[in-house]
This record gives structure tokens, sequence and C-alpha cells, in this order.
């Protein structure tokens, strides 16, 4: 009941607009929830955009250490942009309801990662997730792991900070500088699905995938919300 009210004292602080229409109210008013889904960005190779599959295709497989990547929707969505950034940056709960809400009706495009027997995440560096107070990542794999029915294993932890993929040109975005990022902990299964929230150039998560493989995981999937850069 606490909640409730200082839910409802925050919300008539800042009153909310949805994020496709702008009507004043809910953060994905209902009308708006019947006639939007995201788009689910085609089966492609993460890496090339050849198509047909998210696996990674031949010719960039000697490049990463990934076997897959699944991404629910597109970056250059603002929808979903907007959605994300609200969750992230401000723990906006109905926000996370909305994304939950895609990530169910977008089931059909988890088929790749069924075949794992781990979820796991791109966890943040224990300080980041402390002054943000939840993990998305970590979020988004217990989301998938009720649909899927497998069970969410942390298999990484973050050992130093790194500055945001996103504000890096494609020049620093140098595989070389994630290095050591990662290590594994836990009992490793030998095939696993990471989730993150954006897939951009796909340096964090081939970062995470290398220490995985190179402690004998077999198999590393990746599942973002979505994928690509604001230009897309
Ligand atoms: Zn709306
Ligand atoms: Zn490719």
């Amino acid at each position: 009941m606490e909640s409730l009210v200082r839910r409802l004292a925050i919300e008539s602080i800042w009153p909310r607009f949805c994020i496709r229409c702008g009507r004043e109210g809910e953060v994905f008013c209902r009308p708006c929830q019947e006639a939007y889904r995201p788009r689910i960005s085609f089966a492609a190779c993460p890496f090339c955009g050849r198509g047909g599959s998210d696996r990674v295709c031949d010719e960039c497989g000697p490049k990463t250490y990934l076997d897959g990547v699944i991404s629910l929707a597109a970056y250059g969505d603002p929808v979903v942009r907007e959605a994300i950034g609200l969750w992230k940056y401000h723990g906006d709960e109905q926000a996370q309801a909305t994304i939950e809400l895609w990530v169910r009706q977008l089931a059909q495009s988890l088929r790749l990662a069924e075949a794992v027997e781990a979820v796991s995440f791109i966890p943040l560096h224990e300080s980041k997730k402390r002054s943000r107070g939840f993990d998305q990542a970590q979020e988004l794999a217990k989301m998938v792991a009720r649909l899927i029915n497998r069970p969410v294993q942390e298999v990484l932890r973050r050992d130093r900070k790194t500055r945001a993929q996103a504000q890096l040109t494609n020049e620093q975005r140098l595989v070389g500088d994630l290095d050591g990022i990662f290590r594994v902990q836990g009992n490793l299964p030998q095939s696993v699905v990471l989730c993150d929230d954006v897939f951009t150039s796909g340096a964090t998560m081939d970062a995470a995938a290398r220490e995985l493989k190179e402690h004998g995981v077999k198999t590393v999937f990746g599942l973002t919300l979505a994928k690509g850069s604001l230009k897309t």
C-alpha cells in the first residue's frame, strides 16, 4: 500500500506520457499495446547482416567467439529505444512491464536460445549495479529463462569498468580494449545464452563469449532487446 501511495505521488509530480503516441497517462497506453509490436529484426548474421539465420555465418565465424545473436527489435525504433532508456536509467517499472510484454510476444524468435542449458547475462560492474539498483541484463535473463524454462546462471563477473560502448567511435571500439574485463565464475554449463540490452559492435559480448569458451563452454549465443545504432 505504501508503495502504491508513493507511486501515485511520484506519478502526480511527473506525469507519464505514452512512449508511442505521447498521450498522458501510462508509459505504454492500451491502444498502443493493441496496435504496436516492435519490429522483429529478421534472422541474420549479427556481424554482416547476411540473412537466413541468427547464427554467425561461416565467413564471420573465425572473427568471433559467438555462435549467434538473437535481437528482438531495432535500436533505431524510437519506441523501443525510449522503453529501454526509461527502464535502464530510471528503473521505470511500467517500462520494464512493457519490455516483458514484448519479450513474451516475440517468444517465437527465441527458438535458437531454446537449445541452451542455461540463461545468463552480461553483468554490470558491481559499483554500477549498486548505484543503479538493478541490472537490466539480469532482469532480461530472468524474463527469457521463464519463457524457455531454463535456469539463470551467473557465469560471469565484470572485473573492471569500461566506458559505455555507445559513447565510443568505431575506431575506439577495439576488441583488445575489452580483454580481461570478464571473469568466469561457478560451474559452467556446456551451452549458454547471454542476455544484454543492446547489440552494437558486438565487442562486449564477444569478450564475454571468449572468456566462457576459453574455460570450456562449447556454445555461446547472445540475446538482446535491440540491435544496431541510432542511425539504423
Ligand atoms: Zn499510446
Ligand atoms: Zn556474417
